[in-house]
């Protein structure tokens, strides 16, 4: 879809789906193909200039350019005088967050199906030097098939150096990240353990109740597996591999879909509706 062929023109808007912090999205559909998307309308106003020229334009870029299943697919963008335009793949089933709330964890399946399906994402987008750094249950869709797919690249970064600048929200930052040491990659590979704790246990595992302590809980790698409920011992090694402060010592992306937890757990499909 080439951009400047698009306009607004084109679509039929559908329902209301939601607010973000710089506009909506609706639900909306090609007129000519009949193609349902979700159309997020950006208020330019809601923008100064730096946001545009580095945030935006760098979101727009990097998700455009990534065309894999558990990437919530860019197809296009467009303008006018007061509104960008970006339409994007329909996630019908929501946000992760909210099955992760209503259901208060998930099952062992379920979790492990995700965290294998992030897992082949982010070994694509490294591939592609793509770092998001800022993977959270709130920036993980759902399709209508129930497979994960990652959205929001706000914040990701595209490089091969290394990288020295603090951003992310604060449960799930990697150590080198809270002490703003010199980052890579390996800080999604961080994430995905704290993603795979709080799908099993409903809750961060650094969670505390100011910033500070959660700060030193992640420096210290406080980790603490509650027994609330029972959690397989394959699982909590999975999660201690990832959760590891040297980031060179962190499991691989290749290794955590060889991990035992995920070979016997994880859906091929990548879909769960159980
Ligand atoms: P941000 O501006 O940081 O992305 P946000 O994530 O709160 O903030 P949006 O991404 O604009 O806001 O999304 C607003 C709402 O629309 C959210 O409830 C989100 O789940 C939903 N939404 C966004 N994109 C899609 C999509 N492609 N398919 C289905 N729902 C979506
Ligand atoms: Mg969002």
């Amino acid at each position: 879809m080439p951009n400047e062929e698009w306009s607004l023109a084109d679509f039929e808007i559908g329902r209301f789906i939601g607010d973000g912090k710089f506009g909506k999205v609706y639900l909306a559909r090609e007129k000519e193909s009949g193609f349902v998307v979700a159309l997020k309308i950006i208020y330019k106003q809601k923008l100064d200039k730096y946001r545009f020229h580095a945030y935006l334009r760098r979101e727009i870029e990097i998700q455009h350019s990534l065309n894999h299943p558990n990437v919530l697919r860019l197809f296009a963008w467009f303008h006018d005088e007061t509104r960008i335009f970006l339409v994007l793949e329909y996630a019908a089933g929501g946000e992760l967050y909210k099955l992760l709330k209503s259901l208060d964890h998930f099952s062992e399946k379920r979790a492990a199906t995700y965290i294998a399906s992030l897992a082949k994402a982010l070994a694509y987008c490294h591939d592609k030097h793509v770092i998001h750094r800022d993977i959270k249950p709130e920036n993980l869709l759902l399709d209508v098939m129930g497979r994960i797919k990652i959205a929001d690249f706000g914040w990701a970064v595209q490089s091969n150096a290394k990288r020295q600048t603090m951003c992310g929200t604060i449960d799930y930052l990697a150590p080198e990240m809270v002490e703003k040491r010199e980052h890579d990659h390996a800080v999604d590979n961080w994430t995905l353990g704290i993603l795979c704790y709080e799908f099993l246990y409903g809750v961060p595992p650094f969670e505390a109740d100011d910033q500070y302590d959660t700060f030193r809980r992640i420096i210290k790698v406080d980790l603490v597996f509650p027994t609330s409920h029972y959690v397989s011992s394959e699982a909590k090694d999975l999660i201690s591999h990832l959760l590891v402060k040297d980031s060179s010592k962190r499991l691989s992306l290749q290794k955590i879909l060889e991990h035992p937890w995920i070979v016997r757990n994880a859906d091929p499909s990548g879909c769960c509706n159980e």
